[in-house]
């Protein structure tokens, strides 16, 4: 499965990334299912609202995904919620422990941005695997979607 993000979509997650440091961002992707491949069209910043230590942990706010489904259904054009993404401050862009236990939906990209005092740095795409033992990277391509 190849992961298709436009330049821009993938900068904004990386300021986002930049900004929230040292806490972790975290939102919503929207995007179109396409065969193999999946586009991401939108990115939705969510606030994160983790009960725990926001340095070490996320959770997308539930009213920005309610207000995404119903956006995604007035749309009607194939669109979907199709995955989020986090950033690790201090970390690499790559699935921890704590986000392996949070993973209970297999058909969800899980995009990860590692973060330090300078900025957000590089993305890697991520699914967990059916049995959910462990996440299956994926290829990301960053180019302009025509
Ligand atoms: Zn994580």
């Amino acid at each position: 499965m190849i992961v298709q993000i436009d330049p821009l979509l993938a900068e904004a997650i990386q300021r986002a990334a930049g900004v929230s440091y040292p806490h972790e961002c975290c939102g919503l992707l929207t995007g179109e299912k396409s065969g193999n491949n999946v586009i991401i069209t939108g990115v939705h910043q969510s606030e994160n609202v983790t009960s725990g230590d926001p340095t070490r942990g996320f959770e997308v706010d539930p009213k920005l995904r309610f207000d995404l489904m119903r956006m995604v259904e007035s749309l009607g054009d194939g669109t979907e919620i199709i995955g989020h993404y986090h950033s690790h401050p201090d970390h690499p862009a790559e699935p921890s422990a704590t986000d392996l236990s949070m993973a209970y939906e297999t058909d969800f990209i899980w995009l990860i941005c590692a973060s330090s005092k300078v900025g957000g740095g590089n993305i890697g795409a991520f699914r967990p695997k059916s049995d959910r033992s462990d996440f299956e990277t994926l290829e990301l391509s960053i180019e302009q979607i025509i």
